[in-house]
Parts: structure tokens; sequence; C-alpha cells
């Protein structure tokens, strides 16, 4: 018998395509031009054009052709030395000449641009992350390495270094990694086991293992260990600086145990390492490493950001595409109200992160040129934690959705929005769990003036705003800022106020995020009349903002027997 050929006649559904992904951005565009001076933005304006047509258009494509590639680690040459070699997928092989060339590190390091050079960086960024296979992660240590290491100011180091992991050359840019993890615990460091011991010769020699070291490939890495006399906890820890191949290739003392088989980003080679005998350098005191490594945390937590509110924007812009194509009940899924009104919470959820990812970026780049007063460098201490447990938290809500608004094309491999939720789902776990940060936020002895300064700035959004409904979603917002702040005044059990934190602190930065898109609406109105974000800001208004509720220690547990 014959087999009838179908395939003519049988339905096939268009798959969603990306345009240039600045171009197709009305909130980045508008927000630059508010944010950035004329001249300044007329000069980023083709880059950032070929950054998102790159984004949307060949890396996209090499992403979706390439979905099954993931680094290999070799352990053994063919005559039995050991090499530990770790290649990576071709498209991190061009993210890496990418990175280098467009400068996603050394644009933040751009004296000529002032104030600026951290909004030029991270724009940069924000259009180049999701079509990376989160080639980001080494590059935000990059960038933490090179921030920690100038503050140290350790200046044989900075000139040995930070030429490297500032250069636009590929051929002689570096990444780093940050190795603090161990098996003791991330986020309670102090447990590290790491042991240093001088090495008679003014460096020192390092002995532990590293639990989860990301983009291995790096040719440098800032570490914590405890120096040999030192006493437990992170006070007797101290951060080192290590180059991990010498000159012949060899690997410095360290070896690479395994490739760590996770849930997502399975481009990035994370490794289990051990240090044996792994020639470094102090960088600071010998002492208090956790306080040496910070400007690093405060750099890849913005880092992290950026990259959870550009997944966002990728996850809608791949979804609203769709919605255009796909069809049901006789009609695109876009003019379906319920399948409309579900994508503009996300849209809405997506401008409030962007807004408040993007000013911490601005506060980043004013402090480096050492322009903030003590008010708002409280408040960029608070935000930091805060910025990156609600984005890390709304990316995963907005790309869970995403994934439902493609049925059962969504839940495929191949359509590669899989990868994307799984690589979304490490925001909130690296560089600081929901629940540390909210803590971080929270505790930090100068919180009271941190929440000040966040009231003041929410406030000066109520005053730049005259639309009616506007004006009453700003109040509802300083509504949950009071209220959050009469809870925190409140004196309240050490007990019951770290069980709350996470509504608290979630709280406070939903709040926060509502102004500053009433504030950003209000411009878009008074400059050619746009309302997308007055439609932004009213949706987001909707949505949960005030998230506190009774904390019951006892009842949790009772729960949790
Ligand atoms: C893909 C990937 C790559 C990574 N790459 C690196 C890297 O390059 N370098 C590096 O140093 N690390 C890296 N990490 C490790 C990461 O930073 C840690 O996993 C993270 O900090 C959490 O630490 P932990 O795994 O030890 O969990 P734990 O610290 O054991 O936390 C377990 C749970 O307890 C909660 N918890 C902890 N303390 C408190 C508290 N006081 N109150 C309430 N809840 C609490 C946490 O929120 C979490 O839910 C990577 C992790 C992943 C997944």
């Amino acid at each position: 018998m014959q087999n009838e050929d179908w395939s003519g006649t049988l339905f096939t559904q268009s798959p969603p395509g990306l345009g240039n992904q600045f171009d197709d951005d009305p909130l980045l565009g508008s927000w630059l031009k508010r944010s950035l001076p004329a001249t300044l933005n007329a000069e980023l304006h083709s880059e950032l054009r070929e950054l998102g047509a790159l984004a949307g258009g060949e890396l996209y494509r090499l992403q979706q052709a390439d979905l099954a590639h993931e680094p290999v680690l070799t352990q053994w040459d063919a005559w039995g030395r050991r090499i530990d070699a770790v290649t990576v997928s071709p498209l991190w092989q061009r993210a890496e000449r990418l990175a280098a060339q467009h400068g996603l590190v050394a644009t933040g390091y751009d004296a000529a641009l002032g104030r600026h050079a951290r909004i030029a960086q991270f724009v940069k960024v924000y259009l180049f992350h999701p079509s990376s296979d989160v080639y980001t992660c080494p590059l935000a240590m990059t960038d933490g390495a090179a921030r920690c290491l100038l503050e140290a100011g350790d200046q044989a180091l900075i000139e040995r270094a930070v030429p490297h992991l500032t250069s636009r050359d590929p051929a002689t840019f570096w990444t780093s990694g940050q190795w603090m993890t161990e098996t003791t615990g991330g986020s309670d460091v102090g447990r590290s086991e790491t042991r240093a011991v001088p090495d008679g010769e003014g460096g020192w020699r390092l002995y532990g293992r590293k639990w989860f070291t990301s983009a291995v490939t790096s040719q440098m890495a800032l570490t914590l260990a405890r120096p040999e006399g030192n006493p437990p906890g992170g006070k007797g820890l101290a951060m080192f600086y290590l180059e991990i191949r010498d000159a012949e290739g060899q690997l410095n003392g360290i070896r690479v145990d395994r490739l760590k088989d996770k849930l997502g980003t399975r481009k990035v080679p994370t490794a289990e390492l051990l240090l044996d005998g792994t020639r470094a350098w102090l960088v600071g005191p010998p002492l208090n490493g956790t306080r040496s490594i910070e400007p690093m945390l405060g750099v890849t937590r913005m880092w992290n950001s950026v990259c959870a509110t550009a997944f966002m924007r990728r996850g809608l812009a791949l979804a609203r595409s769709y919605a255009k194509e796909r069809k049901a009940f006789g009609q695109p899924l876009e003019q379906l109200p319920l399948h409309a009104d579900t994508l503009a919470g996300l849209e809405a959820e997506t401008w409030g992160a962007f807004l408040m990812t993007f000013l911490l970026v601005e506060l980043n780049g004013r402090m480096e040129q050492g322009e903030l007063d003590s008010e708002q460098r409280a408040l960029l201490r608070l935000l930091t934690p805060l910025t990156k447990l609600i984005t890390g938290k709304q990316a995963v809500g907005v790309v869970t959705e995403v994934i439902e608004s493609f049925g059962g094309a969504g839940y495929v491999e191949d359509t590669g929005l899989p990868q994307l939720l799984r690589d979304t789902h490490v925001l909130p776990i690296w560089e600081g769990t929901t629940n540390v940060l909210a803590l971080d936020a929270l505790l930090r002895s100068d919180l009271p003036a941190g929440l000040a300064a966040l009231m003041a700035r929410a406030s000066s959004c109520l005053r730049s705003v005259s639309e009616p409904r506007m004006v009453a979603a700003t109040q509802q917002a300083l509504g949950a800022l009071e209220r959050a702040a009469l809870v925190l005044e409140s004196g309240q059990e050490p007990e019951v106020l770290q069980a709350g934190a996470r509504r608290l602190a979630m709280t406070l930065a939903r709040a926060l995020q509502l102004t500053l898109l009433c504030e950003h609406a209000q411009w878009m109105i008074d400059h050619g009349g746009d309302r997308r974000g007055y439609a932004a800001a009213m949706r987001f208004a909707r949505q949960p903002v005030d998230l506190m509720t009774e904390v019951d220690p006892e009842a949790d547990r009772l729960l949790l027997g």
C-alpha cells in the first residue's frame, strides 16, 4: 500500500520572530531620551541599533541552532597527562569577542562618559544578554573583579589585571571568576574551609574546595580563604587574587573535579574545583575578606538585575510576536481579551523592573564619580539588594507565564523556550538568594537612612505627576511605603522581623517601582503624548503592591512540625 503524503495540506504554525531589539523597545528609547544628554544618546544610537539587530537576528538564530551544545571537560589527554581542559559552545566563543569589542565591561570604566558610563554599559548588556546564553555570567564577575581591585588599591595588581579586564581587544581581554561558595555554604561564607599558607616569597598557597565556580574558562579569579592562624567566621577570611593558568598554560595547582549538571545555565561551565597549593596574592587586609569582596557583590547584583529585566523583555517579545501569529477561536491570540490582559500584566511588571534596575545603574554610575551625598549613598545600599531580589522573582514569574502563553509549544525543547525558563531560574539564587538579600536589606545598621532616602525618592515622583489617576497610584505606593516604615520602626522581636523580611522587602521594592512607573509615564505623556507608560503604571497599580501580612513564627513552627 502506498503512503499518502499529507505534508502539503497540513497546517504549519509560523514561529515567533524577533525584530531589532533596540528599535522595538519603547520603554528603553524613552528612558534613554529622558536620562542621557541628547548628544550622548545620539552617539550611542548606532551601536545600540547594531546590538539590537545582532540580538534579534544573528545571535538569536545561532542560539536556536545550537541548543544542544554544552561545555565539555576533558580531564586527561591521550597520553595520561591531567589537563582539565574545558571547551565552550561556538556562541560563547563569539560572545567573548563581541563582549570585548562592544566594551560590555570596558564602557563602565570609560572616564570620558563620566556619570553616564554605567548607563551606556548596561543598556548594551540589556540588549546582549538574552541572546548570549548567559555569557553575561563571566562578564558580571569580570566587572566585579575590576571594581574590587580598584577599590582595594593594590597598584601592582591593578596594573597587572585591570587593563585586561577592561580591554576592548579580544586578544587581550580577560574574564574573572568569583570563587566564594564552598560545600559548607554560599550564603554563610564565614564557614569557608579553604586555607591560605604564606609561600615565603611574598605570595600564598591555597588549599581547599570551591563548590560552585562558574565560567572556569576565565584567566583569573578573586576568592576567599582563611590565612592560617586567623579566627573562624567571616572575619577570619581574606580576599585573594589568582591566575588560573601559568604562562605555559598549566593549571595553577587547580583540579577541575567535575562540571555541574545543572537545571539551567547549561552553557555556563560551572565547576567544582580542588585547590591544592594554588599560588595566590592577598588583596587588601589579611582579615575581613567578606568586606573586601563586597564591591564585587554590588556589581554582580546590578548585572543580575539588568539580566533579569532583559529576560523578561525577551520572553515578552517572543510571546507578543506569537500572539500576532497564532490563532484560536478564529482570532489571533492578541485579539482575545483575556490573553491580551495576561500579557499586559507581564508587560507592566517588566516596565517596573526596568525602571528600578536602571535607577540602580544610574546611582552606581554617579557613586563611582563621587557624586552621591550621604542620603543617596544610603539609598544605593538599600536599593542593591532590593532590586536584585525583586527583579529575580519578577523574571521567574514573567517567564513562567510566557511559557504558558505559547500553550504546549512553550513546553517543547526545540522552541528554545524551556531553556529561557531554566536560565531565568538561576537569577533568584546566585549572588544572594531572595531571603538572604531581604535580610541584608532590612537588618543593616544604616536601614533608617536608606529608608528615609527611599521615601524621599518616591515622594519626588509624586511632585512630578499631574495626571489624577497617577497621582492616586503614587499615593497608593507611598501609603505602602509608610506602612512598611512603621513596621520597621515598631521595634519588632528579631524573630518576627526576620520571618516577615521577604514580604517587607518586596513591598518596599514594588511600591518604589509603582512610583517610578508613574514618574516615567508622566514624562512620556509630557514629551510626545505616548500613553503606553500610563497604561503600564495603571496596570501595575492593580497588581499586588503591599505584600505585608501578619507574621507568626510560632504558627510556622507548628505547621512545619
Ligand atoms: C548555576 C550556578 C552558578 C554559580 N556560580 C557561582 C560562582 O561562580 N561562584 C560562587 O561563589 N558561587 C556560585 N554559585 C553559588 C551560589 O552563589 C550559591 O548557591 C548561593 O549563594 C546559595 O548558597 P548555597 O547554595 O550554599 O545555599 P544555602 O546558603 O545553603 O541556602 C539554602 C537556603 O537557605 C536559605 N537561607 C540561608 N540563610 C538564610 C537565613 N539567614 N534566613 C532565611 N533563609 C536563609 C536560602 O535563601 C536558601 O533558600 C552558583 C550557583 C549556581 C546555581
